[in-house]
């Protein structure tokens, strides 16, 4: 097949490396700087690239992998130059309002997410079988041709990754639950922690500091611009999660304040028994 590639980041050049391993494709990168470019062509994550997006044209597949507020404005730009036949996915971590956009202007367009990646970015993160055994979320709606879901799957099959269908909305309510609202709690952690009234007591929180706020603490203190682009692209489903989960804090805390020490230990109970069916 022939795979455009557009922004060739660690998730782009990572498909690249992958569909150049498994063979039998053209690959063309797109960015936005030339030496992004150079370097993907180096690294054998394409096999041509450029900062123009009309060697596009006769792709039989795109895969958009730019930063979430780029995708828009990138379909809109790239429309023009495409034969209807053309498939388009997206790879960005929201869905329903990329899909609802894309959709009206490329109506051969399949949302999609890997749930793979890193803490890099940039071509020089891109790695092989990122995408190994990782759920690969595609996001098709009532409009979305089936042979073109067929296509995409098979894609994503070949590069040992494991395929999902569900809706846009249900996709963003459920990386709401795993993704984004694990950010804002933990987010909040270091922030209710660092506002801590006394200096001495602060001083030695951070000294004795370890594993435990080590792993609450990591994701919300992470890329800021990550965690804003998630609260934007996601506000609905990040709000409903949020509220629900004010709800329970706000349990836990009445528990603790009336010495609930038996209902506290069943709901900790619960969620020892719970807690590996996420990972
Ligand atoms: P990244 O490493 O920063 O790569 C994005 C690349 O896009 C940049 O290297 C940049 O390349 C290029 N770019 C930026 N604007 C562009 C434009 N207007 N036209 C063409 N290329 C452009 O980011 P990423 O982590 O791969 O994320 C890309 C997408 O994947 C996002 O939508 C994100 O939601 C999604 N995603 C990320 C992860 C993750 O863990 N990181 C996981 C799943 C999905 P230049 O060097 O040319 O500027």
């Amino acid at each position: 097949m022939k795979i455009g590639i557009i922004g060739l980041g660690l998730i782009g050049g990572s498909l690249g490396l992958d569909f150049k391993a498994v063979g039998g494709h053209t690959v063309i990168g797109i960015s936005r700087r030339p030496e992004t470019c150079s370097r993907a062509i180096a690294r054998g994550a394409v096999d041509e690239a450029s900062t123009v997006l009309n060697t596009l044209t006769d792709t039989d597949i795109i895969f958009i992998c730019t930063p979430i507020a780029q995708i828009q404005p990138t379909l809109d730009q790239l429309a023009p130059h495409l034969s209807p036949q053309t498939i388009v996915t997206d790879v960005g971590s929201v869905k329903a309002p990329i899909v609802d956009a894309a959709e009206s202007v490329w109506p051969n367009f399949v949302g999609s997410h890997p749930m793979a990646g890193t803490t890099e970015s940039g071509i020089e993160a891109a790695q092989s079988h990122l995408f190994r055994n990782r759920p690969y979320v595609i996001t098709p709606t009532s409009n979305t041709l089936s042979q073109s879901i067929e296509t995409l799957e098979n894609l994503v099959r070949s590069l040992q990754a494991l395929p999902y269908q569900c809706t846009p909305a249900d996709h963003d309510r459920a990386v709401a639950w795993i993704s984004h609202t694990p950010v804002m709690v933990s987010a909040s952690l270091i922030a209710a922690c660092t506002a801590e009234p006394n200096p001495a007591v602060l001083e030695l929180a951070q000294k004795l500091a370890s594993s435990g706020f080590r792993d609450t603490s990591r994701v919300g203190g992470g890329n800021p611009e990550l965690g804003v682009m998630m609260a934007q692209y996601n506000q609905a489903a990040l709000m409903r999660s949020l509220i629900a989960y004010r709800t329970h804090l706000d349990q836990i805390i009445d528990l603790i304040e009336h010495q609930n020490w038996a209902e506290l230990n069943a709901l900790l109970t619960r969620n020892q028994q719970v807690r590996p069916k996420y990972l």
